[in-house]
């Protein structure tokens, strides 16, 4: 065999092509090789509660999830996420035919748009946004149509006539974001309601990406599957990854009407089939532990991004407060830079930190150029080093 020839044609088909390598992966990896802390890719440095990772050994051990589990998941895990839904939204779904798990958020936000986006629809998305969306609006052959959150009084604001305005025949959905990453807005129940009168009237589909919705500090999550004519027309997704502490396990749900859940799956069964089987059974016992775990958790975070927010203004940055998630996004300019990539891959030299550049979050360059974003979902004596680190930029 030869290899074929490169002249000929791009090996990468050109709906792929301009994303490149995830700035997560390349971010990691340059924190492995200079030693720095790790502030850009968003995962926990410690492990969720012990009992559950107990979960996943024993149903190992046991043999349950060692083979393929049923395509839609498994029933234990189905019926916790119906309960955990119905019991913190009062939002019942039909554990059989209104559920879907999936390989984390990431292969269900794939598979609905692989499903619902015919080439040439226009998609809407709240701009900066996280960068698979715009891979799998890609793949799907979709049109990007980004609505652009912006800073006003120390935080990101949605500005609803800029949605209303994006609008056009040609949309098949918006694509929601809340908490929204990586800006750590919580859209309010009021916006989430214009949203959602806006997707009734103009007859829209909403994917909502709900991945931070324990990880709320100011305000209150609403799914917007909660409004009025929502629910028949939501696609509503979260995760195991953040809720509990344990990101590398992959499970991830859909949750929404069976039609929805049968398209959804269609894209689905021919990405992963499944996956993930023995830690399905530890997530549907994860789902079922009592408020005070939620509670704890969301305080914990609480106290970092207060931590490493102080951190980062001594320092000489203007930080952005972020009412949720595991981010805080910050401008640069006050520290005399204004180009947030040149920035991020200069930071591990200058003081050993590594955080991520908000451009790549953008189709509008240049709006998000002198933005950064810190992740704080690491332990107090790292954010508490990190911050002594950062000090250093400002003399
Ligand atoms: N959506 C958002 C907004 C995220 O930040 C992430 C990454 N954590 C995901 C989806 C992916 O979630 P998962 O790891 O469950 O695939
Ligand atoms: N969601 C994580 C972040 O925003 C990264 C997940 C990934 O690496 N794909 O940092």
């Amino acid at each position: 065999m030869t290899a074929r020839d490169p002249g000929r044609r791009p090996l990468l088909n050109r709906r792929l092509t301009e994303f490149g390598t995830t700035i997560f992966a390349e971010m990691s990896a340059l924190a492995v090789r200079t030693g720095a802390i790790n502030l850009g890719q968003g995962f926990p440095d410690t492990d969720g509660p012990e009992e559950i990772r107990e979960a996943a050994v024993r149903a190992l051990r046991d043999g349950r999830g060692n083979q393929y589990p049923p395509g839609p998941g498994v029933p234990e895990l189905r019926a916790a996420i119906a309960d955990h839904q119905q019991r913190r939204y009062d939002l019942a779904f039909d554990p059989d035919t209104e559920v879907l798990v999936t390989a984390g958020a990431t292969e269900a936000v794939a598979a609905a748009l692989l499903a619902l986006v015919e080439p040439g629809d226009e998609v809407i998305a709240l701009e900066p946004y996280y960068d698979s969306y715009a891979a799998c609006i890609g793949m799907a052959g979709g049109v990007r149509v980004p609505v652009t959150l912006r800073p006003r009084d120390g935080a990101y604001h949605l500005d609803l006539d800029e949605l209303r305005d994006a609008v056009t025949d040609n949309t098949r959905l918006i694509l929601l974001n809340t908490p929204h990453n990586p800006t750590g807005t919580v859209l309010t129940r009021a916006e989430l309601a214009a949203i959602a009168e806006l997707a009734v009237e103009r007859d829209l589909l909403v994917v909502t990406d709900e991945v931070y919705e324990h990880l709320v500090f100011d305000g209150e999550h609403v799914p917007i599957a909660t409004f009025p004519g929502m629910r028949e027309r939501t696609v509503t997704i979260s995760s195991a990854g953040k809720t509990f502490s344990f990101t590398g396990w992959k499970v991830g749900w859909v949750t929404s009407t069976p039609e929805l859940v049968t398209t959804v799956r269609a894209a689905k069964q021919f990405l992963t089939y499944v996956s993930a089987g023995p830690f399905q059974y530890a997530v549907a016992e994860a789902l079922r532990l009592p408020d005070s775990y939620f509670d704890d958790l969301r305080t914990d975070l609480r106290a970092k991004r207060d931590l490493l927010s102080a951190g980062l203004t001594a320092a000489g940055f203007d930080v952005y407060r972020p009412a949720g998630t595991y981010f805080v996004t910050t401008d640069i300019r006050p520290l005399g830079e204004s180009d947030g990539f040149a920035f991020c891959r200069a930071l591990p030299d200058r003081c050993g930190v590594v955080a991520v550049p908000n451009a790549v979050f953008y189709d509008h360059r240049d709006q998000g150029a002198p933005f950064v974003r810190f992740a704080f979902c690491k332990r107090t004596d790292v954010l508490t080093e990190a911050a002594t680190r950062l000090k250093t930029l400002a003399s």
